[in-house]
C-alpha cells in the first residue's frame, strides 16, 4: 500500500490530550455548582509553540476529537517508519536503475 494512502486515511488527526473536567457555570444558585458536582465538560490540552494551551471541546465534537487523537497516535507511529521507508525506497530505485542495462 502507498504511504500517502495510509496517511490520508488517518484524517482528522491531532496531538494533545482530552480530559473530562467539572466546569462551574454562571447561573446563580445552580444546584449542581453549589453541591460541588458542577457540569461535566471536555478539555483538550495541546501545545502551541512550546506553550501548553487548553480549549473546551463542544459536546458534539468529543467523538471526533477522540478519533483524531487515535489517528494522531497512528500517524506518529507511521512518521517514525517514514525515515527507513523513504531511504529503503531510494535504495531500491538506485539498485533497479543500475540493473537496467544502459550500455549497448
Ligand atoms: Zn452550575
Amino acid at each position: 500500500m502507498l504511504w500517502e494512502n495510509q496517511i490520508g486515511g488517518l484524517w482528522p488527526a491531532l496531538k494533545g490530550s482530552l480530559n473530562q473536567v467539572a466546569k462551574p457555570c454562571i447561573r446563580p444558585n445552580c444546584a449542581a455548582c453549589r453541591a460541588g458536582t458542577k457540569h461535566p465538560a471536555w478539555l483538550l490540552a495541546y501545545s502551541q509553540e512550546g506553550k501548553r494551551r487548553c480549549l473546551y471541546v463542544p459536546q458534539d465534537m468529543v467523538e471526533t476529537i477522540k478519533l483524531a487523537l487515535k489517528n494522531g497516535r497512528r500517524l506518529e507511529k507511521l512518521l517514525f517508519k517514514m525515515g527507513p521507508a523513504l531511504i529503503g525506497d531510494h535504495r531500491q530505485t538506485v539498485k533497479s536503475k543500475k540493473k537496467t542495462p544502459t550500455k549497448s
